[in-house]
């Protein structure tokens, strides 16, 4: 009885003590290696749709896609008022229902003459910080999960758009069943309104869906999903659920699929008046962030992460 008791102890003990798959995949994620790839498309300069810059971007982001071992990068070609553009992304497989998936996503061009470092290269960060932890060989999902940078959101959202239109609202069969869209769009600046020169005492994520969509329910859902994950998980910047989501690529998905956007500020209380004085500017560069503004942008990475990890069924496979 006594030998039992003890195993009884063990067990109760190892099951407190042991850090949870949720932890050990999280404690994978790196602030250094998250401002490493916001300086990666910050030296392509602002990225606009149709310029060298903006081509050359998506270059790198292949390169850094492959690099971390997805062998599967496609492009999605589409046709924008000014011309072919492409989107790009990449996929981890699921191994239990692969033809259900999760999208995970930022806007890959910019504007405003500097390195749209904020818009988005700090949301396209996240992006790839999950897409590189994913790729891990011990790390599983059981349903799939895309990683999509899209193209031309500043001027017509139509990367986002024709991505809607042809992969989800008419989709062929072979298209995976999108069972979310999470979009990442301007990540690291929230200094209050107006702004002051640091990031303000209650900064905060913003999670925001669309009241006014035929997703709504479902798509607030997704946005509890996710704050519960940033307040187990990631505790050092507390995110808020907004229900106006605006102004960034997710809405294209709003009428069809759950879909939420995660932003360092609201999109029509803050964004649009003014809460970043580098928004569209030549001032929106690296250098003009803080370590404290990095880490806000980090936090959502473990956010949407943290999310991912039940949403998706993703493990990590023990050597014996
Ligand atoms: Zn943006």
């Amino acid at each position: 009885m006594r030998f039992l008791v003890g195993i009884l102890v063990t067990l109760t003990l190892s099951a407190q003590t042991a850090p949870s798959d949720s932890t050990r995949i999280l404690a994978r994620l790196d602030l250094e290696k998250y401002k490493a790839h916001i300086k990666g498309l910050a030296q392509f300069g602002d990225r606009v749709q149709g310029t060298q810059r903006n081509r050359d971007a998506i270059d790198w982001l292949e390169k850094q896609l492959r690099s971390f071992g997805y062998s599967n990068v496609e492009r999605h070609r589409f046709m924008s008022t000014d011309g072919p553009l492409e989107n790009i992304y990449a996929t981890k497989t699921g191994t239990g229902t692969p033809k259900e998936m999760y999208i995970v996503s930022a806007h890959m061009d910019g504007r405003g003459g500097g390195e749209a470092a904020d818009d988005d290269a700090s949301g396209c960060a996240v992006v790839l910080e999950l897409a590189r932890v994913l790729a891990m060989p011990d790390v599983r999902t059981s349903r799939s999960v895309r990683f999509i940078f899209w193209n031309n959101e500043e001027f017509g959202m139509d990367g986002s758009g024709t991505y809607a239109l042809e992969r989800v609202s008419q989709a062929s069969s072979a298209e995976p069943k999108v069972l979310g869209v999470i979009q990442h769009d301007m990540m690291m600046y929230d200094h209050g309104m107006p702004p002051g020169p640091k990031q303000r005492p209650n900064a905060d994520i913003n999670i925001e869906y669309q009241a006014n969509s035929k997703m709504a329910a479902e798509s607030a859902k997704l946005a509890a999903a996710l704050q519960e994950a940033n307040r187990t998980q990631s505790p050092d910047y507390p995110a808020i659920i907004g229900s106006n989501m605006a102004g960034t690529d997710s809405i294209q998905f709003q009428d069809l699929v759950p879909s939420v956007s995660l932003r360092e500020n609201e999109r029509v209380t803050g964004i649009i008046r003014g809460s970043n004085p580098n928004h569209h500017e030549p001032t929106d560069n690296y250098e003009n962030y803080t370590e404290e503004d990095f880490r806000l942008g980090f936090s959502s990475a473990k956010t949407t992460l943290g999310g991912l990890v039940p949403l998706s069924g993703i493990t990590l496979v023990r050597s014996r």
